[in-house]
């Protein structure tokens, strides 16, 4: 539904739309019809002045002709009347007549018929008062022996003496051209210059006085007669503008032609109301299409936003179609994370037990060797019942040490480390293992060297620990090449980007296919038993990790191994 302002509006504007189209419309067709208008009635004009024309010469004519003289001085009339009945049969004439000087009708084409102007006396009448003046006469009017209008016209006759001695006159009936109006079915009328109507396709209109007529002209045209007794009284009729009028408030178009011969005024009344059913029906029609075009377009706009919303519809279907699938494969997933979880708890729960088992075995074995040989060295001193010798002392204390040494590898894994880190110099790190190695460091057998930048190289970590990852990896180094001839063991210290890094080469056997993964596993030692548990690697592994850094393992060419440990600079340090 559309709101009603948006209506109100929407109403307006297709009101104004016909408005302005009616408007068109009626402009066109009264354009078109003024058009035809004046040119029926320029017709009509030439039709009634050539009717005239044609008769406007007959009296003068007429005049000269001998038989007239001859009648007008009273001979031979009836011969006359004859002769003048013919020329008005001939030439479609009302009447032909001879006056005297008096205006008594003396010879008449007429003569033989019922309303005879034979002996009638039409002095009264303008058209003989201007004949007898010596001018051509003419006059319209209703006949006052016939009552049947006519254009009445004249002219002197002259004695043989040069003297008026009568007046020859006719009276045309233009009747005719009213029945043509009223044939073609136009509103046609002509009225004089008093704007009496003489002529009209409607007998209604027909001497009926356009304009007030003033009581003096009134008389005048009662004493000729001109009207007989018709009252005169105005036509219903107002001009709303130059081409508009409304007859009894019958809207009409208006056309006009002025016979300026006459002062008459020849009128075309053209009906507006056809022009305006035109005008509507073209308006009704095309409002009928275009209301056809407009609801045609709604229709198949509806019908693309139906299957637009059934195609969405559908989509969206199949979207929840989708979510559905995807709400069920995410409880799946989830499912199979919980079981993936429980599975990992599962076997971290069995690599602890495997461990401890492991732990188990290893320190019941490393500790029960020395513990067995104890007990032994004990046994034999009780047996023999003398006082232990030195050299028995000196063995169980080398015992003691060995599950001393055992006991503290242990410990690291009870013992939370230090957290404390702060800025640790690569070089002093470097220095505490080669004080903790000293003694092996300085035997003679192994050849060392260590390399290292002459600025101090800064990571952050704690100097005890990086020590303890550093003197295992150099041992483990050491531990290698106790088999080999040439012993080779050098450190180097750098700066990588934003690394502190320390290589450890060595010339003993390498590490073979092992990886770092292999060798940092707890308890991996190819080392025999009661020389290593092989938990250096993984603790300082541990330790490395802690640090935020990494060692890597490989071998080295031709012979021997590298170990490689980063650990990140201290940012502040190295800015200082
Ligand atoms: P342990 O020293 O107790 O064996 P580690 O974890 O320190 O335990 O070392 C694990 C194993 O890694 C050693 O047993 C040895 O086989 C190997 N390894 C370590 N360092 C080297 C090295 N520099 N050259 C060859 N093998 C090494």
């Amino acid at each position: 539904m559309l709101p009603s302002r948006t209506f109100l509006v929407l109403a307006v504007f297709v009101c104004g739309v016909c408005s302005a189209l009616y408007l068109a419309f009626f402009s066109y067709y009264k354009t078109e019809e003024i058009q035809a208008a004046k040119g029926r009635l320029a017709l009509y004009k030439s039709t009634l002045e050539s009717e005239i024309e044609r008769i406007s010469y007959f009296p003068y004519v007429l005049s000269k002709d001998d038989h007239v003289i001859a009648g007008v001085l009273g001979q031979d009339l009836q011969a006359l009347n004859e002769r003048l009945a013919e020329f008005a049969r001939r030439s479609q004439l009302d009447a032909i007549y001879l006056l005297n000087t008096d205006g008594v009708t003396i010879a008449t084409s007429n003569y033989d018929q019922e309303n005879s102007y034979l002996h009638n006396n039409y002095g009264f009448r303008p058209y003989f008062k201007q004949a007898m003046e010596g001018k051509g006469g003419e006059f319209y009017g209703i006949g006052v022996t016939t009552s049947l209008p006519g254009l009445f016209i004249s002219a002197p006759v002259y004695a043989p003496n040069g003297k008026i001695a009568g007046v020859i006159a006719m009276k045309l009936n233009l009747h005719r051209l009213e029945e043509i109006w009223m044939e073609a079915g136009e509103n046609v009328l002509l009225s004089n210059g008093d704007g009496i109507v003489l002529l009209s396709s409607n007998p209604k209109w027909r001497y009926k006085a356009l304009f007030d007529i003033p009581p003096q002209r009134r008389e005048e045209i009662k004493a000729v007669r001109q009207f007989d007794k018709i009252p005169l009284v105005k036509l219903n009729w107002s001009r709303t503008n130059e081409d508009q009028a409304s007859v009894n408030k019958v809207p009409y178009l208006l056309v006009q032609e002025e016979l300026h011969a006459r002062q008459w005024t020849l009128y075309f009344f053209a009906s507006e109301r056809s022009i305006q059913v035109q005008a509507w029906s073209h308006l009704i029609t095309l409002t009928v299409v275009a209301s056809l075009i407009f609801a045609a377009w709604q229709f198949k706009k509806t019908r693309r936003i139906g299957a637009a919303l059934r195609e969405s519809q559908a989509d969206s279907a199949d979207l929840r179609e989708a979510n559905r699938l995807l709400a069920v494969e995410i409880e799946d997933r989830k499912q199979a994370e919980r079981r993936l979880q429980r599975t990992q708890d599962e076997l971290a729960r069995t690599s602890r037990l495997a461990a401890l088992g492991q732990l188990s075995v290893s320190v019941t074995h490393e500790l029960g060797q020395p513990i067995a040989a104890m007990k032994n060295y004990l046994t034999a001193a009780e047996i023999s019942q003398k006082p232990p010798k030195a050299s028995l002392l000196t063995q169980m204390s080398g015992l003691v040490t060995r599950m001393e040494n055992i006991t503290k590898q242990l410990r690291f894994f009870s013992r939370p480390g230090s957290k404390e880190f702060e800025p640790v110099n690569l070089q002093d790190v470097l220095k505490g293992s080669e004080e903790l190695l000293a003694v092996n460091l300085n035997s003679g057998k192994v050849q060392y060297s260590s390399d290292y930048p002459d600025h101090p190289v800064w990571v952050r970590g704690n100097r005890l620990r990086l020590e303890q990852v550093l003197t295992n990896v150099m041992r483990n180094a050491m531990d290698a090449m106790t088999d080999e001839e040439d012993c080779i063991l050098e450190v180097k210290i750098s700066q990588q980007n934003d690394h502190g890094v320390v290589w450890v080469s060595d010339s003993g056997p390498g590490i073979g296919q092992s990886t770092i993964r292999d060798l940092e596993e707890p308890f991996y030692t190819t080392r025999a038993s009661g020389e290593g548990m092989g938990l250096g690697l993984a603790i300082s592994t541990e330790i490395i990790k802690e640090h935020g850094g990494t060692i890597h393992a490989e071998n080295r060419h031709p012979k021997g191994a590298v170990f490689m440990i980063e650990i990140p600079l201290e940012k502040e340090a190295t800015h200082a």
